[in-house]
């Protein structure tokens, strides 16, 4: 086994998990780890190849056997050790999230706090579900699907795979985690967290590696019956296609352009902050960042004057400080791809109110980007349309409450929305009609029972609560004659 992860020193992780143990690579590929804060080499991680995926899948499905006929009791007490073990190692998962992706302290501790949570709520989930019905002679019982792979993004890797896994260990699933090859310092402390559980050998396995290679051999291998990813849209299709080939069930949790609504009632001075957290989200590396604001066009100047006044608070600099709002962006890819859009912005005749391209002065070490408020926006402008995955904000005026649920649902994502404004039955009427996975009504809220997944091209499925288990199982009828 490596040593344990510290933050601010070189790791080197060579092993993957298999069986219940730290294993060398069969795979040779060596990846640095660059910092994003200012572009130093901290780590290298070893990838694994396909070789290592079949071990990996091989463990798994020796496991399925005797995992999959666990009882409900069995399985949240499991929960309950895998809960245990990632609270035990909180500090050290937020350390490693600020460190190798740059995650913002204030965010990164909500993040990982709400990763462990999952294994608490998915056995409050599984306690209250209904895992058998029986009625004259047929007996109706919910099965655990079998192998699972977990792909997961980079932008919460510790939250995805502590959920996924909460959901597929609650179901009776045995696992194949691939983690984003960019969080694999992140994986490694969560890894020897969870190790502590003492889970039966195999339940869990982990290859860390290229979507490419490990990814697509866990979407073609026959021996995996079910993907749940985390990721973009393109991988996302890719997936649902390789998949089909051996009828594999998946749930794929993929991008979004999340409206905001500021109803006309709305007090500004509140709306705009809380808009703008919601946009910045995570340094606006969120699916569900509310990254299209949409507001009244009588009181587009207010607005513009409370965003101006808003953005003066919104700090950005080094993630490791709790004043922070904005950390750097994880990489050169995505630092370049955020200059793209923003220049794509101003070509298309949107106006910059806040930020623009570039550096922000003195933060030109790392992957820092300026985060943009763009005013005079339409809903057919490519800004308004496509995910830009970072701290770009573009404002929409829109004409009648009927003009704004239009301009909202206009959008080929539907992953999240926020509707602000203080007439509770006008906002929760404008909430029912907006297409998303879900609405919250007046600021950012959680609900770790509450359903989370999309509508459209922001995915198959839901995680969370039931729904996540109930995506891991089978449905399964007996019948006596
Ligand atoms: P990505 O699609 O590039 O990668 C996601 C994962 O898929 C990685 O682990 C990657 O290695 C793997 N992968 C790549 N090619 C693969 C293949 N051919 N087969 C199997 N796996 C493959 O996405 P990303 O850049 O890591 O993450 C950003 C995206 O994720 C954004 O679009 C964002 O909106 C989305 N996301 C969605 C949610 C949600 O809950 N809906 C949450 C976070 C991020």
């Amino acid at each position: 086994m490596n040593a344990r992860p510290q933050a601010n020193t070189f790791q080197t992780i060579t092993t993957h998990y298999v069986d219940g143990e730290f294993v060398d690579s069969h795979g040779r590929q060596v990846m640095d780890i660059i910092s994003p804060t200012d572009r130093r080499v901290i780590g290298r991680v070893t990838l694994g190849d396909e070789e290592d995926t079949r071990r990996a899948i091989a463990a798994a499905r020796r496991a399925f056997v005797s995992y999959g006929r666990t009882t409900k009791e069995e399985r949240l007490e499991i929960l309950g050790r895998l809960h245990k073990a990632a609270s035990a190692r909180v500090d050290d998962l937020t350390a490693a999230m600020i460190e190798e992706y740059g995650g913002v302290s204030q965010f990164a501790g909500l993040i990982v706090q709400s990763g462990v949570n999952a294994f608490a709520a998915a056995e409050k989930a599984l306690r209250e579900l209904l895992l058998t019905r029986s009625w004259d002679k047929t007996t109706v019982t919910l099965e655990p699907v079998g192998v699972a792979g977990l792909i997961t993004a980079w932008n919460a890797n510790t939250l995805f795979i502590c959920l996924k896994l909460a959901s597929a260990v609650a179901a009776g699933c045995t696992v194949v985690v691939k983690p984003s090859e960019m969080s694999a310092i992140q994986t490694r402390v969560l890894l020897e967290a969870l190790h502590e559980a003492r889970l039966p050998k195999g339940v869990l396995n982990v290859v860390t590696g290229l979507g490419n290679v490990v990814g697509a051999e866990l979407v073609r291998n026959p021996d995996v019956d079910k993907i749940s990813f985390t990721g973009s849209v393109a991988v996302g299709e890719q997936i649902m296609r390789d998949g089909a080939a051996t009828m594999k069930r998946v749930t794929l949790e993929l991008g979004g352009k999340s409206p905001t609504i500021v109803l006309d009632d709305a007090a500004f001075e509140e709306a705009i902050p809380t808009a703008l957290m919601i946009a910045f989200l995570n340094s606006g590396q969120a699916c569900a960042a509310g990254t299209r604001l949409l507001v009244p066009r009588t009181r587009l100047d207010a607005a513009k004057r409370a965003l101006r006044e808003a953005m003066r608070s919104v700090t950005v600099g080094d993630p490791a400080n709790p004043k922070t709002a904005i950390g750097p962006m994880v990489s050169q890819k995505q630092y370049d791809r955020l200059q793209s859009y923003i220049r794509k912005g101003i070509e298309e005749g949107a106006e910059v109110l806040a930020g623009g391209e570039g550096h922000p002065e003195g933060l030109e070490a790392g992957y820092y980007v300026k985060p943009t408020v763009f005013v005079n926006v339409r809903n057919d402008m490519t800004i308004a349309q496509e995910e830009i995955f970072g701290p770009v904000l573009s404002v929409i005026a829109y004409d009648s409450e009927e003009d704004a649920i239009r301009i909202a649902n206009d959008s080929r994502y539907g992953l999240h929305a926020c509707v602000i404004g203080k007439d509770l039955p006008r906002a929760r009427r404008v909430a029912s009609q907006i297409r998303a996975g879900r609405v919250v009504i007046n600021g950012m809220t959680d609900d770790a029972q509450a359903p989370w997944g999309g509508f459209k091209y922001s995915g198959v499925g839901r995680e969370y609560g039931r729904y996540g288990i109930e995506a891991f199982l089978e449905t399964r009828a007996i019948l006596e004659t």
